[in-house]
């Protein structure tokens, strides 16, 4: 990281000279003033407030083979661009549960805070850091948004290169450990990032609210409303109704598409699915797939490789009304397909789907999406030995698209502000799926049913006991 380096002495001495002075940076009683004032450097907006060296504060730490827990930690002075967030709600993301609740055969590098992001108010900055103040309410997002490298200047910030390891610093001390600066965090009293995380949000919906919108939330969101183009009355199915599959299908709701049908095996969830906007629920393991036989001239360019009851079933309920090509007819399945579902990283409490690995659906999305429609993908857990078979002849000359990843295609910067608009207004509730909350010592807890997939989503308070 190229950033000229200022000195804790020298930034107090200047503070000093600052109050004498009548600097107009000074925050609540911390010797703090603008940059300019400490090392002559010109237009830096920002406020230095070095005071977080030595600050303790408890977080829920990966250190050991053992699963991580919560301990005390000493934070560093913020350098650069760091920032640091008292953190009122950060949401347990179904990716991490493995992580959470079993050892691991070896020990990380270094110790890390498990989270995916979360809310809270900005208490200090570095010296460097310019899109965020203190006193900011803000959304730490779990994917950096730099704005300046080629994934972010390519509308693609979930793809940001300048996170994790491209950006690390010392943040924090443990027993003589340091942890460095990553995109994991939250579970945390205090999240110290690099500036390019956080979002500030001016709103009143609650900070429980906003962190479904880091990662799980905002991908779904993203799914449905940034790159595909989700047509009014077109009809999209989603599978999966965790909290990634509800947050598409409210968005997909907001494009106007007249048939939203949810595949998810969970009841509970299908009932939820229904009350956010859903036409039609449907369990998976109500049906069949079995590969078909192949024919002795050989499968042919369209053909399907499986009889499968549920896509015949989807495709029954979208059928066109009329199936004359002269006459606008000819599509076969929905437009748009949603797989949100991914592989089991643990066995659940609930019904489990017919394929825990996930695969199955990957596959079912691309067979039943249109030839003209689009296909999109935002889910993990997928075993790295499994493939998706997708017909060479169809895959090479398809009028399908398929999007694949990530956030969905959110980005955190320019869509977190519009996605708190239509929580303001009504249009989508992530009060819904924030089923539960939790204080920072029962994080664990938080994730466990998390994994058991008992509740739909879980939101930790570390600020709240
Ligand atoms: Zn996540
Ligand atoms: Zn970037």
């Amino acid at each position: 990281m190229a950033s000229k380096r200022v000195s804790r002495r020298r930034v107090l001495k200047a503070a000093g000279a600052a109050a004498v002075g009548g600097a107009s940076a000074v925050l609540g009683g911390d010797k703090a003033l603008a940059l300019s004032e400490v090392e002559g450097q010109q237009g830096a907006p920002a406020v230095v407030t070095n005071t977080q060296a030595g600050r303790r504060f408890r977080a829920f730490v990966k250190y050991s083979t053992a699963p991580p827990s919560v301990v005390e930690l000493r934070a560093r002075a913020l350098e650069g661009r760091l920032i640091a967030v008292r953190t009122e709600a950060a949401q347990t993301c179904y990716t991490t549960v493995r992580q959470v609740l079993l050892p691991s055969a070896n020990a990380p590098n270094q110790p890390g805070i498990l989270g995916h992001g979360g809310v809270g108010i900005v208490e200090a900055v570095g010296p460097q850091a310019t899109r965020v103040r203190v006193g900011d309410r803000v959304m730490v997002a779990f994917h950096a948004a730099c704005g300046a490298c080629h994934n972010c200047l390519w509308m693609r910030s979930d793809q940001c290169v300048n996170r994790g390891n491209a950006t690390a610093v010392p943040i924090a001390d443990l027993d003589g450990r340091t942890l460095m600066s990553a995109d994991n965090t939250g579970m945390c009293e205090l999240m110290i990032v690099q500036e390019e995380h956080a979002i500030p949000v001016f709103t009143s919906v609650s900070s429980v609210e906003i962190s479904m919108l880091t990662c799980v939330g905002g991908a779904g969101l993203g799914m449905a409303t940034t790159n595909v183009p989700v047509q009014i009355a077109s009809d999209v199915v989603i599978f999966g109704a965790g909290p990634v599959g509800l947050s598409a299908l409210q968005g997909a709701k907001i494009k106007g598409a007249s048939r939203i049908i949810v595949v998810e095996p969970v009841p509970y969830r299908r009932d939820l699915a229904m009350k956010l906007g859903a036409t039609h629920v449907l369990d998976p393991n109500q049906y069949k797939r079995t590969p078909r036989v192949r024919p002795a001239n050989g499968f042919g360019r369209d053909d399907a490789r499986f009889d499968d009851t549920l896509l015949d079933h989807i495709r029954e309920l979208v059928k066109q009304p009329t199936d004359r090509y002269w006459a606008g007819g000819g599509r076969v399945g929905p437009d748009h397909i949603m797989e949100a579902a991914g592989g089991d990283q643990m066995p659940p409490k609930e019904p489990a789907g017919p394929d825990p690995t996930g695969i199955t659906t990957l596959m079912q999305s691309w067979e039943l999406c249109s030839r003209v429609g689009t296909a999109t993908s935002c889910t993990v857990g997928q075993p790295e030995n499994a493939f998706v078979q997708i017909p060479g002849s169809q895959f090479g000359d398809s009028a399908r698209h398929w999007w694949v990843g990530t956030a969905g295609g959110t980005n955190d910067r320019r869509d977190t502000p519009r996605y708190v608009r239509l929580m303001e207004t009504g249009q989508i509730s992530m009060k819904a799926l924030a089923s539960r909350t939790y204080p920072l010592d029962q994080t664990r807890e938080a994730y466990q049913v998390c994994a058991d997939r008992t509740v739909v989503a879980t939101v930790v308070t570390p600020n709240i006991t």
